[in-house]
């Protein structure tokens, strides 16, 4: 009781410049994820020397669009309501995620917003933070309705330049993706018919639609980048108990979707972690000796759920898989999963904020005084909306990366390989140069080495500024204040270059 008791301090001193009469009534309970931003944003200021009244500038958000359209389905007309928030313009475009889900409601998707601002300045893209949501459950349409649904949303947002190349820029988040943004694409074309930077007017685009090679595994990839870089300073993982590589790391994953199954198949498949256990809607599969994720993917899209998988133990209240032993846990669901009611339970050392918000405030305060590391958010997931800035260059730029100079690097490193081979028969040495390293070595790189490399250098640079902080500020005793105070700096930045 005492730290949710400073929780709600925390929330309580943000309120009261508001409201000081209404807060100090306000019953103990969970902050919203909303509410849980604004703590988070109101520990790493207190580190910080920013005027009051830039730090408000920069705490708020800008607006919100709410819009509530009619579509006609089956025989009768069916009302949405969406919205659209800007948290802030230091940048434009500004750029975030739509979100279909049946609770999104308007703080929500302001908090998204917010984590998005935080997130572009984190690992340098130059784009203001806005999220959008429409409250629907896609599962309930077919594909020609969601199709009417999302162009009609689509044409709401487009017409108000809430979907503009080169003022607000969204992209796939949970319950959509490249489906989506083709239709939302097109719709804005058939509405712009002479912008010759369409394209650029949504990411996350199927590539024969203008897309970028990488941007569906790319956030799924930025959590498993981050986790590298993670395991390339001991000091931060002795800081969380743990020593070695990821080889052999028992991993819990929450949310097979696009994040959690291309960071648990990454993880699994390329670094040697063991995905002890995964939950989802339906509960969870455990295993201690490793799921097989491709194989686990291939059930949930023939059953629906992981209820059956035959390669592990079926466990049917899910959530409870949260708080069982393992290395490192990766909630890449939903926000609030870890919460007052279960952070003291929680075993795993080192938290994988792959989801937007899974931990509350109240929460995060509970876990750190039990010494757990939280590897936060706005940098965790933040390779989607960096492969997301590849693509709208690419769209802006019209070509592909890598198609001008591919060939000709080839060239280059032929003509080196040529010349050592030429030295090495010359000189009279009974070895070469082995085939595999040759074809290797020579090979161009394409769209999509260019922008694995662009996302790892990015996650990496980005981890550096944060431990920086962390590590060089004695006063600051975590990663996720590390991240606020770096992002929160450049956007102060940014604002003061405008003369605010
Ligand atoms: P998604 O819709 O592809 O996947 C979400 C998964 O979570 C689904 O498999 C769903 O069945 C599962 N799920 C839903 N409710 C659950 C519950 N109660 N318990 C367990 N599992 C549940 O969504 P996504 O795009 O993977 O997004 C997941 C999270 O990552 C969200 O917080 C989103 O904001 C964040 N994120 C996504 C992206 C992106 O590029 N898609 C980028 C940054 C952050």
């Amino acid at each position: 009781m005492g730290r949710l008791a400073g929780v709600l301090l925390a929330l309580r001193g943000r309120r009261s410049r508001q409201n000081r009469g209404n807060i100090m009534n306000a019953p103990l309970r969970e902050p919203t994820f909303r509410e849980s931003v604004d703590i988070m944003f109101n520990r790493a200021v207190k580190f910080m020397d920013l005027s009051p009244g830039l730090e408000e500038k920069i705490r708020v958000c800008n607006s919100t669009y709410t819009v509530r359209f009619g579509v006609r389905l089956r025989g009768e007309i069916k009302t949405f309501t969406g919205y659209r928030s800007v948290h802030s313009e230091h940048m434009e475009p500004v750029k975030g995620g739509i979100r279909f889900a049946a609770n999104v409601h308007q703080d929500e998707v302001e908090a998204l917003a917010a984590l998005m601002t935080f997130k572009c300045a984190l690992v340098e893209v130059p784009f203001g933070g806005s999220k959008g949501g429409l409250r629907i459950d896609p599962r309930e349409w077919e594909e020609h309705e969601m199709e009417l649904i999302t162009r009609r949303f689509a044409y709401e947002l487009a017409k108000r330049d809430l979907i503009n190349p080169s003022q607000n820029v969204p992209a796939p988040d949970m319950g959509t993706g490249e489906r989506e943004m083709a239709w939302i694409v097109d719709q804005y074309r058939r509405m712009n018919t002479t912008d010759i930077n369409a394209a650029a007017c949504v990411t996350g685009k199927p590539l024969n639609a203008g897309g970028i090679a990488g941007r569906v595994e790319a956030t799924g990839r930025g959590v498993q980048y981050s986790l590298r870089e993670f395991f390339r300073h001991p000091d931060d993982m002795k800081a969380a108990g743990l020593d070695g590589t990821l080889e052999g790391k028992r991993v819990i994953v929450q949310g097979l979707g696009n994040v959690g199954y291309h960071a648990a198949k990454f993880l699994s498949e390329e670094d040697g972690c063991r995905i002890v256990g995964v939950i989802e809607r339906d509960g969870a599969i455990i295993n201690d000796k490793g799921i097989p994720i491709e194989f686990l993917k291939t059930h949930i899209g023939a059953t629906g759920g992981v209820k059956g998988f035959p390669r592990g133990t079926y466990v049917e209240d899910g959530h409870k898989v949260l708080e069982e032993d393992c290395d490192i846990l990766i909630p890449a669901a939903l926000e609030s999963v870890i919460n007052l009611g279960n952070a003291e339970r929680i075993k795993a050392p080192l938290i994988v904020e792959a989801a937007n918000g899974p931990v509350t405030a109240g929460a995060d305060e509970i876990l750190r005084a039990r010494g757990k590391v939280i590897m936060p958010d706005l940098y965790v997931n933040a390779g989607g909306v960096t492969v997301s800035y590849f693509e709208w260059v690419k769209n802006l730029s019209h070509i592909r990366f890598g198609r001008m100079q591919r060939r000709q690097e080839e060239a280059q490193n032929a003509l080196i390989v040529n010349e050592i081979e030429r030295i090495l028969r010359d000189s009279g040495a009974t070895m070469g140069i082995s085939d595999a390293f040759k074809s290797e070595y020579v090979r161009g790189a394409g769209e999509l080495e260019l922008v694995r490399s662009g996302l790892d250098d990015t996650m990496r640079t980005a981890y550096q500024s944060m431990r920086e902080v962390w590590h060089g500020r004695k006063d600051v005793e975590d990663l996720r204040i590390a991240a606020y105070i770096v992002s929160i700096g450049r956007v102060a930045a940014s604002y003061r270059s405008k003369g605010l």
